[in-house]
C-alpha cells in the first residue's frame, strides 16, 4: 500500500511540475527531424487539463480493475499428474483462472473469483492439495500496475526526447500501429509495413518486413550471363523448396516459350530500348541466375544471343533466411511487446550489429491478437483470447485461443468449451489473427529458419511437437534453444531463474493447434515458444503485472537471445543451402 501511496504522489508531483507535455496520444513517436535526431512531438498546454485528462484515464483504469475487486491469486501446489488433473478439472468447472499450468512438483499461480473461493479450497481440500494464499486482492495490484506504468512514462516523457517508442510503459495497440508506419516512411531502405488482415472486430494487423534488399534479389543478365534452367532443374529446385509443381511448370513453360527462339534457342527476344534493360519478374523464389558461362544443355539454351539487351530479373531473395517473430498472441502477457519492439529498435534505429540486418531478412508482428490486447486495457486485464463472439448464444462466453486455432492436430489437445481459456475455435485457423501468422508462414515457407512465438511468463524456450514428438531435426532444435538460453542467462536479473529449455510437452504440458507447432510442420526449421520471465518486484506485482522497472530488461534480455538464434539459424540456413545445390546438381 506503501508503495502504491508513493507511485501516485510522485504521479502528481511531477505533473504539478511540468511546464511543458507531450502529446498524450503519440507520446514517443516519431516526428521531424530536429538537430539531425527525430524529436518527440510537443505542444505547450495548461498542466491542469494534462493533470484531469490522466485523472480520467486512471479512473477508468480503476472502473476496469472494479471487476476483479475481491479475486485472490493462490499458489497451488501440484505434486503429481492427478493433481494436476484436478486443478485443470476446477478451471474448467469454476471459472478459476490458472496463471501457468506447474509441473508435477511445482506451484501454478491460481486467480481465483470471491464467489467461487470457497469451493474452490474446499475441493483442494479434499483432494488433500496443498495451497497458499498469494494476494488477498489482486484489484490493488492492478491499481499499482496502472499508477506505476503512469507515473513512469511520465517521468520519461519530461526527459530527453528519444528516437522510437519508449521502454518505460506498455504502449497501447494506436500507438503501435502507428510507430510501424512511421518507421517504413522514415526508414524505406530497410522498412516495409506489411498490413496482414484486419482483427475480428476489423483493427489492421501490421508487421514489419525489415531487410537490406526488400526481400528480392535484382540481377542484370546479357549475352555473358546464362540463366540456368528454364525446365527440369528449374522445377527440381522449386520443388525443392515447396513451390507447387502445377505452379512452376505454368510459369517455366511461358518462360520457355517467351525467351527462347524455337530454332536457334536463345534469348533474342528481349525488346528492351537500348540502355534501358527490360524487367522480368519472376514470381518464385527459385528463378536463380548464374553468372559467367554455363555448360549443360539448359545453360546453352537459355544463353541470351550477342546482341540483345541487357535485362534485369527481379526475384524473390532465396540467399538469406527469415526470422520471424511475433508477440501478444495472448493479450494479457504485456511483457511480450517490449520484446519484439525492442528487436525493431535494434534493427532499424539503433543498429550496432549491422551482420543481422545484412545477411538476414526479417519480419516482426508486434500485436497479433489486437483485440484482445485493447481489452486487457479497457475491460479486463487479464484477458488471454481473441474477441471472436457468436460461439455461444447471448455471447455469455466468447474468444478463442489463438494458439489452439493453429492446423496442426487441431483439436486434439484443447478445449471445445468456448468458455475455457484454451477454446480453439471451430476449425483450423477459423480466426482470422491465425490467419494472418499462417499466411506469413505458408508466403515464406522453408526460408523461415527461425520462427519466435514470444509469450510470458514462466522463463521457458520450447520446442515442438505439442504431442511430444520431437520434430526430425530436434537435436539442431534443442541446441539452438539452449544457446539461446544462456545468452539471455547471462544477461538476467539475478533474481529471475535461469531458462528451461526442452519440448513443450516433456517440459509443460502437451497441447495441439499452436502456432509454433504449425510453423514447425510447415517447414519452419527452427520453431519455438518463449516464455519470458515474470519479475517479481519488491512490491508484489507479480504474473502478468508488468513493473516499468523491468520492461527495458525484458526487451534488452529477450534480443540477446533472439540474437544468437538468429545467427545460429544463418549458419544453419547457409549450410543446408549449400547441401541442397549440391544434391540437386549431383543428381542431373
Ligand atoms: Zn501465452
Amino acid at each position: 500500500m506503501l508503495r502504491y501511496v508513493a507511485a501516485l504522489c510522485f504521479l502528481l508531483g511531477s505533473l504539478l511540475a511540468k511546464n511543458e507535455i507531450y502529446d498524450g496520444d503519440n507520446a514517443g513517436l516519431l516526428t521531424a527531424p530536429v538537430g539531425g535526431r527525430f524529436a518527440l512531438k510537443a505542444r505547450r498546454s495548461v498542466p491542469m487539463n494534462r493533470l484531469i485528462s490522466l485523472f480520467l484515464l486512471i479512473a477508468a483504469a480503476r472502473a476496469r480493475n472494479e471487476i476483479y475487486d475481491g479475486h485472490s491469486l493462490y499458489e497451488v501446489t501440484v505434486n503429481n499428474e492427478d493433481d494436476a488433473r484436478i486443478l485443470g478439472f476446477l478451471e474448467e468447472r469454476l471459472g478459476v483462472d490458472v496463471w501457468a499450468h506447474p509441473v508435477p512438483g511445482s506451484a501454478a499461480p491460481v486467480l481465483v473469483p470471491a464467489n467461487v473461493r470457497d469451493v474452490f479450497l474446499s475441493k483442494l481440500d479434499e483432494a488433500g492439495m496443498q495451497y497458499r494464499l498469494d494476494v488477498v486482492n489482486i484489484k490493488e495490484l492492478l491499481d499499482l500496475e496502472d499508477s506505476m506504468l503512469a507515473a513512469a512514462a511520465n517521468r520519461t516523457s519530461r526527459s530527453e526526447p528519444r528516437i522510437g517508442l519508449s521502454f518505460d510503459t506498455i504502449h497501447r495497440y494506436a500507438v503501435v500501429d502507428a510507430y510501424l508506419t512511421e518507421l517504413a516512411s522514415r526508414f524505406p531502405d530497410v522498412v516495409t509495413v506489411v498490413s496482414g488482415g484486419r482483427s475480428f472486430e476489423g483493427r489492421d494487423i501490421k508487421y514489419l518486413r525489415i531487410s537490406s534488399s526488400n526481400f528480392q534479389v535484382q540481377i542484370k543478365i546479357d549475352h555473358k550471363s546464362v540463366v540456368v534452367a528454364p525446365a527440369r532443374l528449374f522445377l527440381d529446385m522449386n520443388l525443392a523448396i515447396g513451390i507447387p509443381r502445377h505452379a512452376v511448370q505454368d510459369w517455366a513453360a511461358n518462360l520457355t516459350r517467351w525467351p527462347i527462339h524455337p530454332r536457334r534457342g536463345h534469348l533474342h527476344h528481349f525488346r528492351g530500348e537500348p540502355g534501358k534493360p527490360r524487367r522480368v519478374t519472376c514470381p518464385y523464389p527459385a528463378c536463380f541466375i548464374n553468372e559467367g558461362e554455363g555448360k549443360s544443355e539448359y545453360d546453352r539454351l537459355m544463353r541470351p544471343s550477342r546482341n540483345a539487351s541487357p535485362a534485369l530479373i527481379t526475384y524473390c531473395d532465396t540467399s538469406k533466411p527469415i526470422v520471424f517473430m511475433e508477440s501478444l498472441i495472448h493479450a494479457r502477457e504485456w511483457v511480450t511487446l517490449p520484446a519484439t519492439l525492442y528487436a525493431i529498435e535494434k534493427l532499424v534505429i539503433d543498429v550496432t550489429e549491422r551482420d543481422l540486418v545484412r545477411d538476414i531478412d526479417w519480419i516482426v508482428l508486434p500485436i497479433a491478437n489486437p483485440d484482445g490486447y485493447e481489452h486487457t486495457h479497457v475491460s479486463e486485464r487479464f484477458w488471454r483470447k481473441n474477441r471472436a463472439t457468436g460461439y455461444m448464444i447471448g455471447n455469455v462466453c466468447m474468444g478463442v485461443d489463438l494458439n489452439r486455432n493453429f492446423d496442426f492436430n487441431w483439436g486434439t489437445g484443447s478445449s471445445s468449451n468456448v468458455c475455457s481459456e484454451t477454446f480453439h475455435g471451430a476449425r483450423a485457423h477459423s480466426e482470422p489473427e491465425a490467419q494472418v501468422i499462417s499466411d506469413i508462414i505458408r508466403t515464406h515457407g522453408q526460408r523461415i529458419e527461425l520462427f519466435l512465438d514470444i509469450h510470458s511468463f514462466g522463463s521457458y524456450i520450447l520446442y515442438g511437437f505439442g504431442t511430444g514428438v520431437l520434430p526430425p531435426n530436434g537435436l539442431t532444435i534443442h541446441l539452438a534453444g539452449v544457446q539461446m538460453a544462456q545468452a539471455i542467462d547471462a544477461v538476467k536479473w539475478a533474481s529471475n531463474r535461469n531458462y528451461v529449455v526442452g519440448n513443450s510437452a516433456h517440459v509443460l504440458y502437451g497441447t495441439s493447434g499452436s502456432a509454433q507447432d504449425f510453423a514447425q510442420d510447415s517447414g519452419c526449421t527452427l520453431s519455438y515458444t518463449y516464455e519470458l520471465p515474470a519479475w517479481r518486484n519488491s512490491g508484489s506485482l507479480n504474473g502478468f503485472l508488468v513493473d516499468p522497472e523491468f520492461i527495458e530488461q525484458a526487451g534488452f534480455e529477450t534480443w540477446e537471445g533472439i540474437k544468437t538464434g538468429a545467427r545460429f539459424a544463418l549458419n544453419n540456413f547457409r549450410a543446408r543451402q549449400m547441401l541442397r545445390k549440391q544434391n540437386i546438381f549431383n543428381t542431373q
